[in-house]
Formats: C-alpha cells, sequence, structure tokens
C-alpha cells in the first residue's frame, strides 16, 4: 500500500503526514504541496523541511492560475486585509456562507489534482487534514463531512476503484489533531500555521488564534512559538 498526503507544512497536514508514515512507512509516502497563489511561501519552506525531516518522497504542485479570478483575501493579487479575528468570530456575521479566507473549492481541486498524481505514483490512499473545526458553520464547506463524502466516492468511482480518499480527523477538533500528533512526536516546531509571512507567526489570524488555543487545550506550550521566541 502506497498513500498520498496533501501537505500545506501546517498543523493538521503535518498530522497526516505523520499518521501515513507510521503506517505505511516513509518508503510508501509522497508528499504534494500545492501552491494556490498565496501571499508568501513561508509553509512551502516549512514543508520542505518537514518532508526532509520524515524522508518522503516530496512534490510540488503549483495552481495558482486557476485562483487568478477570486479576491479571497489569502491571495497575493488581493488586497483584502486577512481577519485579525478567530473563526468562531468570524461565522458570526457569514450567516452560513464561507469565510473571507475560503479559496474558492480548493480542497476539490486538490484532492482532484492529487487524485491524477496518485494514480500516476501508483498510489492507493490520499490522506488530507480537513477537521470539524474548519467546517464549523460551514467556514470551509470542503472541509466538511458531507464534501469529504461526495469528493470520496467521485475519486473511488472514478479511478476504477483504485484510489480512496482519507479524512483520517473530518469528526475532530483541531485541539483533538494536536493530541494525535503529539502522540506521534509529530515535530510541531518546523510547521507554519499563519496566513501573513512575516518571520514570525502574527499571533492575530484566524489560523493563528485556532492553533494556539489547539496547543493551550492539550496543556502544552506551541513549540513553534517556543522557537520563534528563542
Ligand atoms: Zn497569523
Amino acid at each position: 500500500m502506497k498513500a498520498m498526503v496533501l501537505f500545506s507544512g501546517g498543523v493538521d497536514s503535518t498530522t497526516c503526514l505523520g499518521i501515513a508514515v507510521n503506517k505505511y512507512g516513509a518508503e510508501n509516502v509522497v508528499a504534494l504541496s500545492i501552491s494556490y497563489g498565496q501571499k508568501h511561501q513561508k509553509e512551502i519552506e516549512c514543508a520542505n523541511k518537514i518532508a526532509e525531516y520524515y524522508g518522503v518522497e516530496h512534490l510540488y504542485l503549483d495552481l495558482a492560475k486557476i485562483f487568478q479570478y477570486s479576491d479571497c483575501s489569502l491571495l497575493m493579487h488581493s488586497d483584502k486585509e486577512i481577519p485579525e479575528e478567530a473563526y468562531s468570530e468570524q461565522i458570526k456575521k457569514t450567516n452560513g456562507t464561507p469565510v473571507s479566507t475560503y479559496v474558492p473549492f480548493r480542497n476539490g481541486l486538490f484532492l482532484s489534482s492529487a487524485a491524477s498524481i496518485a494514480l500516476s505514483k501508483e498510489c492507493d490512499v490520499i490522506y488530507y487534514g480537513a477537521h470539524s473545526d474548519d467546517a464549523a458553520g460551514s467556514a470551509y464547506p470542503d472541509c466538511s463531512d458531507a464534501f469529504n463524502n461526495a469528493i470520496n466516492e467521485a475519486i473511488y468511482v472514478g479511478s476504477g476503484n483504485q484510489l480512496k480518499v482519507e479524512a483520517p480527523f473530518i469528526n475532530l477538533t483541531k485541539a483533538e489533531v494536536v493530541k494525535i500528533g503529539l502522540d506521534l512526536k509529530v515535530p510541531y516546531e518546523y510547521t507554519w500555521s499563519c496566513y501573513e509571512g512575516e518571520d514570525k507567526p502574527c499571533g492575530k489570524c484566524g489560523t493563528c488564534i485556532d492553533r494556539a488555543m489547539a496547543f493551550e487545550l492539550n496543556g502544552v506550550k506551541d513549540p513553534a512559538m517556543e522557537l520563534y521566541k528563542a
């Protein structure tokens, strides 16, 4: 069995990578990092470091062009500000529509692209790190259980029953994801979550706030923040 992991260099996908390496062995895991035209390359740099740490094959794909018509605040060509508040606050104002950092159908596009590459690389399964906090209030509808079931079905059928999609955290919170990763000794010190590409995480954007909370709920200090403090 061989696994492909959609791998951004953040907490969730790095935990996915840890699970896949633990289950299949590093030699049977391919990490795929996809650039979507985000404002910074920081997460790709971090992804490189982590792939090297695990000793897995690491592929890179640039899909930035597909998002050229979007004004999502995460994209380089957008002049929209990235909101400085928790998702739980943001979704109170969105009336069930996605948050402003939702990149249009990103996971759908990423998983379809990954499916094509995974078949060429003889993988049997694709892992990705969607979890229930991101799906809450439809902040990111392409992280939901319903989306995951539908895309899994589409990829399984469309690949001639050769390829499945695994979202091991689909019903878990980010804190529960971190708990699994801490047990697996995932190198969180190398991960990057912040939407801003400064030298240090901003501590104010939705994903920085979520990340801090996830470590706090596990009663541990975020090893990356400890590293940046030093
Ligand atoms: Zn941030």
